[in-house]
């Protein structure tokens, strides 16, 4: 891609512009949990109440993320490490200069709309509830024993598929690429920061 006139953001700049239009780290659409294996980082976090799921040296924070308060995250000043260090490529081509915010966003706009598809398919699945990892919500609807006496059961099914296979390709290509997994650090999103 050969961006129109982008300029190198700051993380700061970059996480400003791009995260509060997106959340996808921890909206359960790019990951199923998060690894917390300091006990310092589970027992802050246990502090505030905030469920993890494991056991000691092994806790995991689910996803979608409790501490997520729309598109922000409410408790970033203790947020875990992985949540500081992670930068998705989307993000790291925006602080490179190689995005404006502009083609950034519409790439999240994007993700969004094939978000949607996938949404309303699972709602004519019997699955609207989005309180567990996306894949696993999919996974689910999909291994269900297909109830032939419900009208429009299988077209449902297709129009999942064909929408989970547009949002796979959108968030392999633009945010899980290897730029993302070789992140610096990342400032989280702070709900004070707009
Ligand atoms: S780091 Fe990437 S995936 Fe996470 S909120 Fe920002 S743009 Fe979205
Ligand atoms: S950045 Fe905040 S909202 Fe996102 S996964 Fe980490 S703790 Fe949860």
């Amino acid at each position: 891609m050969n961006p129109a006139s982008p300029g190198a953001l700051t993380p700061a700049q970059a996480v400003s512009e791009l995260c509060p239009h997106c959340g996808f780290c921890c909206n359960g659409v790019l990951f199923a949990d998060v690894r917390i294996p300091d006990p310092s980082e589970a027992a802050t976090l246990r502090k505030l109440h905030v469920p993890l799921r494991g056991q000691p040296g092994r806790w995991r924070l689910p996803q979608p993320c409790p501490c997520l308060n729309g598109q922000l995250c409410s408790v970033y000043a203790l947020r875990p490490e992985r949540c500081r260090t992670f930068s998705c490529g989307l993000l790291q081509r925006l602080i490179q200069g190689r995005l404006s915010p502009d083609q950034a966003r519409a790439i999240v706009q994007r993700a969004r709309a094939a978000l949607a598809k996938v949404e309303q398919a699972l709602a004519a699945l019997g699955q609207a509830t989005a309180n567990r990892p996306l894949q696993d919500r999919v996974t689910h609807a999909l291994a269900r024993p297909l109830d032939l006496s419900r009208p429009g059961v299988i077209p449902a099914r297709q129009r999942l598929m064909r929408a989970m296979e547009q949002l796979h390709r959108i968030l392999a290509v633009e945010f899980l690429t290897p730029e993302g997994a070789k992140a610096p650090e990342r400032p989280a999103r702070h709900p004070q920061k707009e």
